[in-house]
């Protein structure tokens, strides 16, 4: 590995992107940016760019990449300004690039994710959405190539911790649980979802971050697509993982092994754990998180999964039983429905209606290649559309 390694952060202005870029900050002689990629915050990536001193950074708009060249440039940095998805893929492929953070959230994430999964880099994978959408393929694509896939996921990078040094998980692995907070809503009263509020449902009790994955969170499908991802990051059937709700999201994951010893990671719900593991593994950095004091808890509890609570979390388990392109059929409807709640289109209780509609409007098959899960990630986005503007306007 190339010291210091050098890393494109794809995703840099959201919530992993920001962590990753404190920990760069933390650890100058390991760690320094090549390029950075951005959506729509021009004004957060500016100062990135000053800050970082990329090489390259990437944005969505031609508009926003002339702006921003210009400003750039007046500012005295050498930074080149390029645009759209190819330039994404390329960046992510990049020589001189060691490592990328896949920080973009939904499936925009999937083509850049899976362009340094074929370019053979190490990738510390925060786009679940990737692996939800074309797992079996884009594990294939990295098998191949050699690529490193190191999870950022807590729950995922939690597991991945604690398999370190077993030669034959297939052999010695009982169970994997993954824990989850339960999100905003946990004990509050099902009569009043209809009237839960975007802020209310982003507004997660533990973790910070993004407002995608944060309804993902309040709803857990955000569980059910953390199967999906675990199923193929640690090629392990789903139907030996399971989930508890763990309302203080201090243990982060289990392994159960066949002796019945259980391991499990624990520290403070703050990203920049799992992200500085996966950064320096197999070595440690600083991570600038707060030392976890295990005698301020009030106590470690588990809960089994409530269903009627969280529909979203049963129908994920439907699909992962289905298989095929059922995933990424849900992710492309979840998508549309949590946009559709964050513009205030439709309510958060019928988040799970419009999943269940597409999913029955739009037939799983075969997962054959990732031009057909784009068509079919396009396809199911309409007819997500359309059904919430029959059915909400
Ligand atoms: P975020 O919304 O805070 O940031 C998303 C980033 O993606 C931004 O930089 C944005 O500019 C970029 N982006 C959005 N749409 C894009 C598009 N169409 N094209 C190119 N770039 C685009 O999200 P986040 O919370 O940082 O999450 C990022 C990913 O990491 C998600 O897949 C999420 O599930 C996963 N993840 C996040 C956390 C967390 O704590 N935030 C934890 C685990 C996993
Ligand atoms: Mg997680």
């Amino acid at each position: 590995m190339h010291m210091p390694q050098r890393l494109v952060v794809l995703g840099s202005t959201g919530s992993i992107g920001h962590s990753t870029l404190d920990l760069v900050e933390r650890n100058p002689e390991a760690l320094v940016v090549y390029a950075l990629t951005a959506h729509r915050n021009m004004r957060k990536l500016f100062g990135q760019c000053v800050k970082f001193k990329p090489a390259l950074v990437v944005v969505s708009e031609p508009q926003h990449a002339i702006e921003l060249q210009f400003n750039l440039t007046a500012a005295g940095l050498s930074t080149e300004v390029l645009c759209g998805v190819d330039a994404l893929c390329a960046v992510a492929a990049a020589q001189e690039c060691d490592t990328v953070v896949a920080a973009i959230v939904g499936a925009a994430g999937l083509l850049p994710t899976l362009s340094a999964a074929t370019a053979g880099k190490k990738i510390l994978l925060a786009n679940k959405e990737a692996l939800v959408m074309s797992g079996a393929l884009f594990m294939k694509t990295a098998a191949e190539s050699g690529a490193k896939i190191l999870p950022v996921d807590s729950e995922h990078n939690a597991i991945f911790q604690c398999l370190q040094g077993v030669e034959n998980s297939v052999r010695d692995v009982e169970r994997l649980i993954l824990t989850a907070s339960g999100g905003p809503f946990r004990t509050r009263m099902l009569s009043s979802f209809d009237g839960v509020t975007p802020t209310e449902a982003c507004a997660h009790p533990n973790w910070t971050m993004g407002r995608k994955i944060s309804v993902d969170s309040a709803t857990m499908i955000n569980k059910g697509l953390e199967i999906i991802e675990a199923r193929w990051l640690f090629d392990i059937d789903a139907g030996y993982i399971d989930v508890l709700i763990h309302p203080q999201s201090i243990v982060h994951s289990m392994v159960v092994f066949q002796d019945q010893s259980v391991l499990a990671q624990l520290g403070n719900p703050d990203m920049r754990t799992p992200i500085a593991h996966a950064l320096a593994y197999p070595r440690r950095i600083d991570s600038g998180v707060k030392p976890l004091d295990l005698t301020s808890l009030s106590g470690l509890t588990f809960e089994k999964v409530s269903l009627v609570r969280y529909p979203c979390l049963a129908l994920a388990m439907n699909v992962i039983r289905e298989g095929g392109t059922a995933s990424a059929i849900l992710n492309a409807a979840n998508e549309v429905a949590v946009e559709a709640f964050l513009e205030n289109h439709i309510r958060f209780s019928d988040i799970p209606g419009v999943i269940e509609e597409t999913l029955q409007l739009v037939p799983a098959v075969a997962l054959n290649s990732i031009d057909d899960i784009i068509a079919l990630d396009a396809q199911t986005r309409r007819i997500s559309r359309e059904i919430i503007k029959s059915r909400f306007a």
